[in-house]
């Protein structure tokens, strides 16, 4: 036991606490444990302790870890920057990406899926703060942008995915997920099948499940300080 078990058990509660207090059914706000630069042993005692869905933002790492769990029934998802030059493996061994931000990514990935994996689930990550370092698609691009990955064989588009500029306080956490929410409620008016809200982390889940999150992505409160 490395406190894995315990700290899942605390996130779950605050998770479903922050759905009932922002009138919303704890079951539409799914848990992804970041793992990114965690050891082995504490995904497996996530496992053991229920968790199925797991985040990785490195190709390499990532695909290290869903191999050596294959045995396993998971979701794995990936969440960092990718370079187009490294989508075919991630077409093969993830279940999830969440970080699309153009047009040339979606449609290697939608070529290089393999048939016998089902869809590849896919969120548009937008920069929402419009800050200059981030990547993610403009949101003027946006709308055009999840128009044509919905149009593309082996792809899902789920929905949309942002990472804010830090904020202190609960009111201003809440501005930048208040904003992607908006753009997903205009694809859905367009007729696009979307159900995802990805946002939110350990420090601002609260603030992003009171603006509609239906995954969060928290790794520090599951699995503690990552290794450098
Ligand atoms: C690392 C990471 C997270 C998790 O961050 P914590 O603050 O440890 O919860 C979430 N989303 C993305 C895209 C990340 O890279």
């Amino acid at each position: 036991m490395i406190g894995v078990t315990e700290n899942l058990r605390k996130i779950r509660d605050l998770l479903d606490k922050a759905a009932v207090d922002a009138g919303r059914r704890p079951e539409d706000v799914h848990l992804l444990a970041v793992s990114k630069k965690q050891p082995l042993d504490k995904i497996i005692e996530a496992i053991a302790a229920g968790q199925r869905d797991f985040g990785e933002n490195t190709v390499q790492e990532g695909t290290e870890k869903v191999t050596k769990l294959a045995k396993k029934e998971l979701d794995w998802h990936f969440i960092g920057h990718l370079q187009s030059n490294k989508t075919r493996i991630v077409a093969e061994h993830f279940d999830w990406v969440h970080t699309i931000d153009k047009l040339k990514t979606a449609k290697r990935l939608s070529s290089q899926r393999p048939d016998s994996r089902g869809d590849l689930n896919v969120c548009i990550q937008v920069n929402i703060d419009d800050e200059s370092a981030k990547s993610g698609a403009s949101r003027a691009d946006v709308i055009n942008l999840a128009q044509e990955i919905a149009t593309l064989p082996r792809l899902k588009l789920r929905g949309l995915m942002c990472l804010p500029a830090i904020r202190e306080s609960f009111d201003e956490q809440r501005v930048p997920f208040a904003l992607l929410h908006e753009y997903a409620q205009i694809l859905q008016k367009q007729g696009l099948d979307i159900d995802t809200l990805s946002m939110g982390m350990t420090g601002d889940y609260r603030a992003a499940i009171f603006e509609g999150a239906t995954i969060v992505r928290i790794g520090t409160a599951v699995f503690g300080a990552r290794e450098t």
